[in-house]
């Protein structure tokens, strides 16, 4: 069904009166900028957007969409907007970027964030107080959709995935009520919320525990590919034996000549190593030296203030069209390296090849936590394409798939949800995999309380 043929919808007008000026149908200045993803591969045709700024209108909403019987799709950037896959459309999407805010809690040292905030804002409030928090690699990203889905960070192998440092949520539930989630009020549905909040309903606030770092020693390692054979074999083993103040990523990377990428990334295929030593600088130099012994072309380790980790990574500043994949993968043996090695460097049309050191605090269960409280395996294996055309895009897509594939030996079970961006056929439910049998049971009874006619589409369902 197109766009256009949806308008007028019913209960438009009472859209309207719950947020004057930010409620947009097919046809209107405002919606294609309002239903645009971060993602610009997925294309999102809802019947209408809004764009709330308070709490009182995302209830006002709510109850309006609930009248009109459209369903509702919270949305705060956008990067996650493939894995919705084409679910926006027909629905009341909910774009929440404009209500955002943090207030930083210095003695408590915790942050009460608003639903729609990114985690550039959280860093900058939390920074003047020497704290920061477990944001991921790129600072665009929404605390909500990243936090309470897992959220893997540099500072994870120390402090565990993101949603352990949730200590609140608050949320419109598909009735129109506000509840507010805590271990002693409404402990089922903060547990539910804890890895599967989106599921439930409008997230307006979360508190999060913020982490005691002032500054921090971070960096990236540049390599040309042609390195890769020696590169990757080595900081694979250099992986095996490391304390848990170390969180790295690798990628194998293959760049066009585009005039907007620096030289050292422009038309080149590069290994790059980069993430946190969370240690004093001559044990992170120490740590570091046997990575450096491999000569890189570029070494930008140094001990810097803890906002300038959101840049070490290199993730797009601006909204892209991408396609990815990921699987967990357990220690790799001699043939495990190879594979992995083989499928790194063979050329293809993804952009990056990545593999994300896992283990220490990242996969210890907590009895005492959400749904949601670890990841197991010893890295997180991410091909990632640009979708600069649909056959480019599914081109690189069926490449990412064949590199699953490849390593399939050495999957374990389990998914990061916030790495999810579509089903990979063959793998089963990605719900499954990450929550375990038992857990998405318990949420699925949760889920039929609190959303019992299935009026909230997230991009990571309980399917
Ligand atoms: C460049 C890039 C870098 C990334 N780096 C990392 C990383 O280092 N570590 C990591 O773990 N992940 C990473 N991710 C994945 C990212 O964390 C997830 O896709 C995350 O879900 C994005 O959240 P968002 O709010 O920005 O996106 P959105 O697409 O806006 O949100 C994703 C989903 O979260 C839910 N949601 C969002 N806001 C709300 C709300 N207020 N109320 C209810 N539901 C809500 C909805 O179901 C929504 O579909 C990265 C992704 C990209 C594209």
């Amino acid at each position: 069904m197109s766009s256009t043929s949806l308008s007028p919808q019913p209960g438009v007008e009472a859209l309207r009166r719950a947020a004057p000026g930010r409620v947009h149908v097919p046809g209107e200045a405002g919606y294609d900028a309002a239903r645009t993803p971060w993602n610009l591969a997925a294309a999102q045709h809802p019947a209408v957007v809004a764009e709330p700024t308070s709490v009182e209108e995302v209830r006002a909403l709510v109850d309006a969409a609930r009248t009109a019987g459209l369903r509702i799709v919270p949305q705060t950037t956008g990067h996650a907007a493939a894995a919705l896959g084409g679910r926006a459309d027909g629905a009341l999407l909910l774009q929440l970027r404009h209500l955002r805010g943090v207030e930083v809690d210095p003695a408590a040292r915790t942050a009460r964030v608003l639903g729609g905030t990114t985690w550039q804002e959280v860093v900058a409030a939390a920074a003047p107080h020497g704290l920061t928090a477990a944001h991921g690699s790129a600072g665009d990203v929404g605390v909500v959709g990243y936090a309470l889905s897992g959220g893997l960070s540099f500072y994870g192998r120390r402090h565990g995935l993101a949603v352990e440092h949730v200590r609140a949520v608050e949320l419109v539930l598909p009735t129109g009520e506000l509840v507010r989630a805590t271990a002693d009020v409404e402990p089922d549905l903060f547990w539910a919320c804890r890895g599967a909040a989106a599921t439930l309903g409008v997230v307006t606030a979360v508190e999060i525990d913020l982490l005691p770092y002032p500054d921090v020693h971070a960096g990236m390692l540049l390599w040309d590919a042609v390195h890769a054979a020696a590169v990757l074999p080595a900081w694979l083993s250099w992986t095996e034996d490391l304390p848990e103040s170390v969180t790295t990523s690798l990628r194998v990377m293959s760049f066009p000549p585009l005039p907007e990428l620096p030289p050292f990334l422009s038309g080149r295929s590069v290994v790059v190593v980069d993430g946190a030593v969370l240690e004093d600088d001559d044990v992170a130099g120490a740590l570091l030296a046997p990575l450096r012994t491999l000569d890189p072309e570029m070494d930008t380790f140094t001990r810097m203030p803890a906002p300038g980790l959101l840049e070490v990574h290199m993730d797009p500043p601006t909204p892209t069209p991408a396609t990815s994949v990921h699987a967990l993968l357990g220690p790799l043996d001699a043939d495990g390296v190879a594979a992995v090695l083989a499928a790194a460097t063979t050329p293809s049309p993804l952009l990056f090849t990545e593999l994300r050191h896992l283990g220490g605090a990242l996969a210890r269960s907590n009895p005492e936590g959400g749904a949601l409280t670890s990841l197991p395996g010893s890295y997180l294996l991410h091909c990632v394409g640009a979708v600069v055309s649909p056959e480019v895009g599914a081109a690189a897509r069926a490449a990412g798939e064949g590199v699953l594939a490849a390593m399939r030996p050495w999957h374990v079970d389990g998914a990061a949800l916030t790495f999810v961006d579509d089903v990979v056929e063959g793998t089963g439910s990605p719900a499954q995999a990450a929550f375990g049998a038992d857990a998405l049971r318990r949420l699925r009874i949760v889920s039929s309380v609190y959303d019992p006619t299935d009026a909230v589409v997230a991009a990571r369902t309980l399917d």
